[in-house]
């Protein structure tokens, strides 16, 4: 799920050529009865302009619209916490006031790599900030993540290149394999490098976490508050949590994931995406050669998919994809049962990887994603990382994004004149790429999971075919932040 965003380019080099096919493929799928996904947003330029378009089990694309005012949605529980206990703190600098960083206090509702980020951005910028987390201590988040070379940029320059150093496995080679192994696309990683002076590497989640909460001032984080709701007037924002208490801050930052209540507060509250596919993923030792401790690959089958990722200190970290209905679980041996036999004709060394895994370390994540919001802004109120634009794993970017999120949003307070014009300038320099990134990805996710035969070689035969340089302008666009 996170091969490489050099893939970002190949939904449009593939989906081009074959999109009739695929049209073929949906139209004999939708004569079979059995619950299937179909192309969706298959957005590619020409086409949309002769009024070709897919969606979804019927969902259709959804932007959300910014209310101008908040909604009340708030719950008779949410309005008894309001009324229990006095204001914690108070801070008042007008949305249109001139923007005093070192008076500012930015409270952040999330602490994942999205918030703790956002944090640490603004420590840098001399900003105060709150992080307040609904979990009373953080779990050991038993996965790797990819971070490409624009969140490694802005790691770098958020004070964490030496612990990136000790935590992080570089990746120097990147393949793409159909089901049998043959490779189907090398990834110019160690071109990329050279040219555009961004490594990739791929870290254990729960490293880079703690090395972002070791970064930051102890006293800014706060565990077991759970946000519930928040109110904002011309004087900052309030936010009141599951505990009964009220904080007052100038800037509220929803970085609260996938089911934002910040978002849904500012936009209103809808159902995630569902992707039509599963993942698991392990992380367990595994013995390898040098080289292969440098190398990740990616493999697609008919609705299926494999992927290993080399992390530091001997270990290794696999994800496993399949269509499947939406909250399919089951206990664990089960769960570990099922990948298994899902990677069974698959290639070497999938399933001895799978083997190794302790059943209980194996997670499996539904796949979700959202439409793209026109805006991402309120007030004084924002969002970041999945709260403004949660995306499927499919090109490994959510949580680089998050991170482009932070550098920018915290650069952006610093400099504006305005809290107004701060966020305003946050979101013209993110919304778009962002939001193309979730489209791409979810295209690339559809593609990967094509099922049908001829749709399969069809893939696999274009992918062996794209030109190298098509890969190197798309790193390059995912790299080139402007950070
Ligand atoms: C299978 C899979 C593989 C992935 N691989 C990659 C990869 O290789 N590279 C990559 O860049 N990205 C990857 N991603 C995406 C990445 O995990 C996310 O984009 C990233 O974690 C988002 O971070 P976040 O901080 O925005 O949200 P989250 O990580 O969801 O954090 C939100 C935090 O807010 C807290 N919270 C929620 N509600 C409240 C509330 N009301 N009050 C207080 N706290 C609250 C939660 O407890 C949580 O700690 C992957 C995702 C998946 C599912």
């Amino acid at each position: 799920m996170s091969l490489s965003p050099a893939l970002a380019e190949i939904t449009l080099f593939v989906t081009v050529p074959v999109t009739l096919l695929r049209r073929f493929h949906a139209m004999m799928r939708d004569r079979e009865t059995e619950p299937c996904w179909h192309a969706d947003m298959m957005d590619i330029p020409g086409l949309l302009k002769h009024g070709v378009s897919f969606h979804l089990s019927g969902e259709r694309k959804d932007y959300g619209t910014i209310r101008p005012k908040r909604t009340q949605q708030t719950s008779e529980t949410e309005g008894r916490h309001r009324r229990q206990r006095p204001r914690r703190k108070g801070i008042g600098m007008k949305l249109s006031q001139a923007l005093s960083p070192s008076h500012m206090t930015v409270l952040i509702v999330g602490g994942g790599i999205g918030g703790l980020a956002t944090a640490l951005a603004l420590q840098r910028q001399g900003i105060r900030s709150l992080v307040f987390e609904r979990t009373q201590q953080f779990r050991e988040v038993g996965s790797g993540l990819v971070l490409a070379g624009n969140a490694v940029k802005a790691l770098d320059k958020l004070g964490l290149a030496d612990v990136l150093q000790t935590i992080a496995a570089p990746l120097l080679f990147s393949r793409l394999r159909s089901w049998r192994g043959e490779v189907l696309m090398e990834i110019p990683m160690l071109e990329a490098m050279r040219r555009f002076r961004a490594s990739a590497v791929a870290v254990h989640r729960a490293e880079l976490h703690a090395a972002l909460m070791q970064a930051l001032e102890k006293e800014s984080i706060h565990m077991n508050m759970q946000g519930v709701s928040f109110e904002q007037d011309e004087k900052g924002v309030r936010v009141w949590f599951a505990s009964g208490e009220e904080v007052q801050a100038d800037v509220l930052v929803g970085a609260d994931g996938l089911h934002s209540l910040v978002r849904s507060q500012l936009v209103g509250a809808t159902k995630p995406r569902y992707a039509g596919y599963t993942a698991w993923r392990g992380v367990t030792f595994f013995s390898r050669n040098q080289r292969e401790e440098q190398t990740t690959f990616e493999t697609w089958g008919a609705g299926k998919r494999f992927g290993f990722i080399p992390l530091s200190q001997g270990r290794v970290c696999w994800f496993a994809v399949a269509t499947a209905l939406e909250g399919e679980h089951e206990e664990e041996t089960r769960e570990k049962r099922k990948v298994l036999d899902l990677v069974s004709s698959c290639h070497e060394p999938a399933q001895a990887v799978v083997e190794a895994t302790e059943a209980s370390a194996i997670l499996r994540t539904d796949i979700y994603d959202r439409p793209p919001l026109s805006s991402w802004s309120q007030g004084c109120v924002t969002l970041v990382g999945d709260a403004a634009h949660p995306m499927t794993p499919n090109l490994g970017q959510g949580a680089c994004q998050a991170i482009e999120d932070a550098f920018i949003l915290a650069e952006s307070l610093k400099s504006a004149p305005t809290i107004a014009s701060a966020l305003q300038r946050y979101e013209t320099r993110r919304i778009k790429r962002a939001n193309i990134l979730v489209q791409r990805s979810r295209r690339l996710g559809q593609i990967a999971h094509w099922e049908h035969p001829w749709l399969v070689n069809m893939r696999d035969t274009l992918l062996r075919m794209t030109p190298r340089r098509v890969l190197l302008k798309q790193i390059e666009w995912v790299v080139d932040n402007q950070i």
